[in-house]
C-alpha cells in the first residue's frame, strides 16, 4: 500500500510485509510484472524532518565462526536460521538515504566493486530511489570498514558523489589515516588498510570531522559506539521517540539482542563494543526508540523489548 506525501514522493506505508505478500501473489498469478517490487523502490519512511530510505548495497558473506566465537556453534546457527549457508552467514548491507529540504544525505557508501561480488550494488538502489550520485549533498560515515566506505571513489579515483562534502568522526579518521597503521596491523590486513587509506585520501580535501555528542545536522545526533572500530559511531535521528541508526554496534539482532555480551569476531575492542552495544539496547528499550541496523534482515528496523536481562528483537517494518 502506498501513500503520497506532501512532497509528492512515494512512501511505502507501514505494512510493507503485507504489501510484499499481496504483490507476490499477484506476480505468481501473472497480474503484475516480476519487476514490480523493484519499481516500489527502497523502503522509505518519515523520521522527524527526514525522509529515510533504506537503500541496498547487496549482501555480504562472512564466516559464521565470527558470530559469537565463544558460544556453541549450534546455538549460533539456531539463532541465525536460514542466513547460514554452509560455513558462511549471509548479511545484508544497507546504507541510508536521508532527504530533508535541499539536503540529500548518504549514510555510508557501501563496498564498491573491490570487496565481494555480491556487494557494491548501491548505484542501482539510488536509481530506484530516484537519486543521482551528483545530487548527494553530504556523505556521513559511521566508520571506515570496507563495506561502509569502499564505495566512495569511482574508477577515476575521484568521489562518485562529486558534489558532496564528507563527514567522519575525528577518532576514526585519525586512526585509519595514520601513515604507520599498516605496519601495526596483522600482515593479512595490510591490503585492506591500504585500500581504505586510498578511499579516504580521495576526499581528504572535502572532509569535515565531528565528535560524539555533536548534532551534525538538525535532528542528527552522534552517539559514541566505539569498539567495532576505534571511532565507530551510531546516530540518533529525532522524531517521535527517536530512531537509533546502530550501524555495526549491533551486527545482527537475532544473535546480539538475546546475547549482547557475545563477541563479534570483527570488533577491534570486545569489551568496549559490548558495553556500547548494551548501552544502545538499554537506551532503545527504556526510551521506546526504534533501532535500525546496517546488516540486519532488510529493511532492518525494529524495537528492543527487555526480557530476562537481555532483549527480544521485534521488527516493525
Ligand atoms: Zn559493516
Amino acid at each position: 500500500m502506498f501513500d503520497i506525501s506532501m512532497t509528492g514522493q512515494k512512501h511505502l506505508a507501514l505494512d510493507r510485509r503485507k504489501f510484499l505478500g499481496i504483490a507476490a501473489g499477484l506476480i505468481a498469478a501473472g497480474v503484475l510484472p516480476k519487476n514490480v517490487l523493484a519499481l516500489a523502490g527502497p523502503y522509505t519512511f518519515k523520521q522527524g524532518d527526514y525522509d529515510v530510505s533504506v537503500v541496498s548495497d547487496g549482501t555480504l558473506q562472512l564466516p559464521v565462526s565470527l558470530i559469537g566465537p565463544d558460544a556453541k556453534p549450534e546455538d549460533v546457527k539456531a539463532l541465525l536460521g536460514a542466513m547460514v549457508q554452509g560455513t558462511n552467514v549471509q548479511f545484508e548491507a544497507s546504507p541510508l538515504l536521508l532527504r530533508s529540504g535541499s539536503e540529500v544525505i548518504l549514510m555510508d557508501t557501501g563496498s564498491g566493486g573491490g570487496f565481494q561480488p555480491t556487494a557494491g550494488k548501491i548505484a542501482g538502489s539510488l536509481k530506484e530511489a530516484g537519486v543521482e550520485a551528483s545530487a548527494i549533498t553530504k556523505v556521513i560515515f559511521t566508520h571506515a570498514h570496507p563495506d561502509h566506505c569502499w564505495g566512495t571513489l569511482g574508477a577515476d579515483g575521484k568521489p562518485i558523489f562529486a558534489n558532496a562534502s564528507f563527514h567522519m568522526a575525528e577518532i576514526e579518521w585519525n586512526f585509519w589515516t595514520a601513515p604507520d597503521l599498516a605496519s601495526k596491523m596483522p600482515k593479512d590486513m595490510e591490503g585492506m588498510v591500504k585500500a581504505t587509506q586510498g578511499q579516504l585520501a580521495g576526499f581528504k580535501d572535502k572532509v569535515a570531522m565531528f565528535k560524539p555528542g555533536a548534532e551534525i545536522l538538525p535532528g542528527i545526533n552522534v552517539l559514541d559506539t566505539a569498539g567495532h572500530t576505534p571511532g565507530h559511531v551510531s546516530f540518533e535521528l529525532a522524531g517521535g521517540d527517536g530512531l537509533i541508526i546502530t550501524a555495526d554496534a549491533i551486527i545482527n539482532p537475532m544473535v546480539y539482542f538475546p546475547h549482547p555480551d557475545w563477541k563479534f569476531g570483527f570488533d577491534a575492542d570486545h569489551a568496549t563494543a559490548m558495553a556500547n552495544r548494551k548501552k544502545l539496547l538499554d537506551m532503545a528499550s527504556t526510551g521506546k526508540k526504534k533501532l535500525l541496523g546496517y546488516h540486519w534482515p532488510y529493511p532492518g528496523i525494529g524495537i528492543a523489548e527487555a526480557k530476562d536481562g537481555a532483549y527480544v528483537y521485534v521488527p516493525t517494518a
